[in-house]
C-alpha cells in the first residue's frame, strides 16, 4: 500500500481500477469447486412464475394467510439470488420445452422440441447426467409426467406432443420416483381411461421394477419403499383452488413423499425436481384467484424442501421458474368509464386481495360447466357463487356468449373474459394469454449456490447443474 501511495495521483488511480477488475472478475468467475458440490439437489420449479408473480405470492400470502412466503422471504433474501434471460433458439419468446431444455442440457432447442438441439442432436439431459454419475432421480408435478418440463429434464424427444413416446422413453430412463398426472397414457386403451394404442401397462412395467404404484393420497401416505411411482389423475391434477384434499396430494406432500423414498439407500445422492404447473396454467387463463392458490401451493413444498436442506446441509436447493406467463400486471382502474379523474379510481389493495381470496372456483373448471355452447342460465349461479361481489359487465357477456376474444393475443376464451371481469374490479390486470420474454428468478441455497449469482442466460442454469453432478 505504501508504494501505492508514492506513485503519481493518476497512475495509482490506473491501479487501484486495475486490482478492482481482477478482484471482482474472479468473484464473478467462481468455479463449481469453488461453489461448493452438493451431494443432492431440488430444484423447486413454479412454471410460468417470474418476479412479478413471486412478490404476489409474497404479498397475498403476508396479508391473507398471515404467513411468510419462503421463495422471497427465505429463498431470494437469504440464498443466492439470480436472473435468467429465456429466449429459445429462434424467436425471442419461449415455450416450456424449450425453456426447461436449456436450463436441463445448457443448450438452446427450437420452442416445442425436448433436449434435441436444431441439428438433430440429443443433448444429455439433467436427469440422465445425474443417473450416469450414480445419483437417484425423481421428477415430480402437478401436470402429466410427460408434459414438457419433466420431460426435458429427463428425456429426449422431436416434440413434446409425443405423449405416448415420452412415456416410454421416461419408462426406459426409469426415475426413481415419479409423480404427477396423465395415468391415461401409462395403461392400455382396453383399460378404464387408457388412451395406449399398443396395449402396453406402464404401471405394470414400474411395479415390476420395485416401484410402489399409487393412484391417491391414501396410497401414497402408505407407500414405504424407496421408488415410488404416483399417478394421480387421467390428464392434468386438479388446480390448488379446485384440489379436493381426499383425493389428491398437495404439491408438498408430493415433494415430502419424493424426498422420503430418494433420501433412502443413496450414498450419491440425489436428484428431484418438483414442478407446479398451475401457476403456468392459471397465467394463460388470466386467473389472478388460481394462481395466488397454486403460488401458496409452491411455496409450502418449498418449505418442506428448505426443511430437509436444513436436516441435510450437503444439499443444494435451488426455487425458479421457466417464463413468464400472462404478462401479469398488478395496477389501477378506473371504476368505471364514466370519469378518467382521480376520484374515480382504485389501486390493487388489500381489499382487492381479499377479493380475489374470496373466489372459490379456477376459470378452467368454470369452463368445464360451461361447456362448448356457454348460456347464461348456467353461467351467472355459478358466477354467484363462485365469484362472490364480480359483476361481469355487459361487453364481456356478449363476447363470453359469441366465443369471441378481446384481442388478438388473447386466445384462451372464455377464461380470459372472465379474468378480464376480475381485473377490472380489482387492478390485477393481465397483458397476454400467452408466455413472455421477462427474465425468470433464480434462488439457491447450499453447496454450488454462488455458481447462480447474477444474471445469466437459462443455457448457463444447465451447464451448472451438469458440473455439479459431475458430468461436464
Ligand atoms: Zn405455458
Amino acid at each position: 500500500m505504501g508504494d501505492l501511495i508514492r506513485q503519481p495521483a493518476r497512475r495509482r488511480f490506473v491501479l487501484v481500477v486495475a486490482a478492482l477488475l481482477v478482484f471482482t472478475g474472479l468473484a464473478d468467475r467462481v468455479t463449481a469447486a469453488d461453489a461448493g458440490i452438493p451431494k443432492n439437489i431440488i430444484i423447486l420449479f413454479a412454471d410460468g412464475a417470474a418476479p412479478v408473480q413471486w412478490d404476489f405470492g409474497r404479498r397475498s400470502s403476508e396479508l391473507l394467510r398471515k404467513q411468510s412466503f419462503a421463495t422471497t422471504d427465505v429463498m431470494f433474501r437469504e440464498g443466492t439470488l439470480g436472473l435468467l434471460s429465456t429466449q429459445p433458439h429462434g424467436p425471442y419468446v419461449t415455450d416450456s420445452a424449450a425453456a426447461a431444455s436449456a436450463m436441463s442440457t445448457g443448450y438452446k432447442v427450437v420452442n416445442g422440441a425436448v433436449s434435441i438441439t436444431p441439428d438433430g442432436k440429443p443433448q444429455k439431459t439433467l436427469m440422465q447426467a445425474a443417473k450416469a454419475a450414480g445419483k437417484r432421480i425423481g421428477l415430480v408435478t402437478t401436470a402429466t409426467v410427460y408434459d414438457a418440463t419433466p420431460a426435458a429434464f429427463a428425456v429426449n424427444a422431436r416434440s413434446r406432443r409425443d405423449s405416448q413416446v415420452l412415456v416410454d422413453l421416461l419408462a426406459d430412463l426409469q426415475p426413481d420416483v415419479l409423480m404427477g398426472g396423465g395415468a391415461e397414457y401409462f395403461l392400455p386403451a382396453s383399460v378404464a381411461g387408457g388412451k395406449r394404442k399398443d396395449g402396453r401397462d406402464v404401471m405394470a412395467a414400474f411395479r415390476a421394477a420395485g416401484h410402489d404404484v399409487v393412484r391417491d393420497i391414501d396410497g401414497l401416505k402408505a407407500a414405504k419403499g424407496n421408488r415410488l411411482l404416483g399417478l394421480f389423475a387421467l390428464e392434468d391434477m386438479d388446480f390448488e383452488i379446485d384440489r379436493d384434499p381426499k383425493q389428491q396430494p398437495s404439491t408438498a406432500e408430493m415433494a415430502a413423499a419424493a424426498l422420503r423414498a430418494l433420501s433412502k439407500d443413496s450414498p450419491e445422492g440425489f436428484v428431484l425436481l418438483v414442478e407446479n404447473e398451475n401457476t403456468d396454467t392459471a397465467g394463460h387463463a388470466n386467473d389472478a384467484p388460481a394462481l395466488m392458490r397454486a403460488l401458496w401451493a409452491f411455496d409450502d413444498a418449498v418449505k418442506v424442501a428448505l426443511e430437509f436442506q436444513r436436516r441435510n446441509p450437503n444439499t443444494l436447493l435451488i426455487v425458479t421458474g421457466d417464463h413468464e406467463t400472462g404478462g401479469f400486471s398488478p395496477t389501477y382502474a378506473q371504476k368505471d368509464l364514466s370519469s378518467l379523474s382521480g376520484s374515480n379510481r382504485f389501486t390493487a389493495d388489500d381489499e382487492q386481495f381479499r377479493m380475489l381470496e374470496r373466489v372459490s372456483m379456477s376459470l378452467g373448471r368454470l369452463r368445464e360447466h360451461l361447456g362448448k355452447k356457454p348460456d347464461s342460465e348456467v353461467l351467472d349461479p355459478l358466477l354467484a357463487k363462485h365469484f362472490p361481489g364480480l359483476r361481469f359487465d355487459d361487453d364481456l357477456r356478449a363476447l363470453l356468449l359469441g366465443g369471441k376474444t378481446v384481442e388478438r393475443n388473447f386466445t384462451y376464451v372464455p377464461q380470459n373474459l372472465l379474468g378480464r371481469m376480475i381485473a377490472r374490479q380489482t387492478g390485477f390486470y393481465w397483458g397476454t394469454s400467452g408466455h413472455t420474454s421477462e427474465p425468470v428468478a433464480v434462488g439457491a441455497i447450499g453447496p454450488g449456490a454462488r455458481l447462480f449469482h447474477g444474471f445469466q442466460d437459462n443455457t448457463d442454469f444447465g451447464r451448472h447443474l451438469h458440473r455439479l453432478v459431475g458430468s461436464k
